[in-house]
């Protein structure tokens, strides 16, 4: 897809690592140091539209790019991992993405609850 920022980054094979049905890149504002994006390489808006093989893949690639950020720092001490499927849900690229955040320890005031977080003032219980 020509307008697709996603599109666009797979046209430049600019890649961390990739395998037949995706490739990781940098998010571009990450919401911590490492915070890495696993980008399906066919266009498709949501994840579970993927054909079984391609989230198997998409899938490995997230095992494959969070043992690269562990090795590549000592300070990370634990994973956010998200998808966001659509607008109700914050997605703002329409093309099959995977967050990996790496969270330290004191990176915020509370992460009690985590990925509870997509709805604030659910977050702790
Ligand atoms: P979403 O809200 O759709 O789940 O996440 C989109 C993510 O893509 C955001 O975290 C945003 O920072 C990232 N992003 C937006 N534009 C670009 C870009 O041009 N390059 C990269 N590498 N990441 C981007
Ligand atoms: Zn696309």
């Amino acid at each position: 897809m020509e307008d697709c920022v996603f599109c666009n980054i797979k046209k430049t094979k600019k890649f961390i690592i990739e395998n037949k049905w995706a490739f990781a890149v940098k998010d571009s504002y990450p919401v911590t140091k490492g915070h890495t994006l696993i980008i399906s390489k066919r266009h498709e808006s949501d994840f579970f539209n993927l054909p079984e093989e391609e989230k198997t893949e998409a899938l490995k690639l997230v095992v494959k790019m969070k043992e690269r950020l562990l090795l590549k720092d000592a300070n990370i001490d634990g994973f956010n991992i998200g998808i966001n499927i659509g607008r109700a849900s914050g997605q703002t690229v329409p093309h099959v993405h995977i967050h990996i955040i790496p969270r330290r320890r004191g990176d915020c005031k509370d992460p009690t609850g985590g990925v509870r977080g997509v709805i604030p003032e659910k977050q702790a219980y």
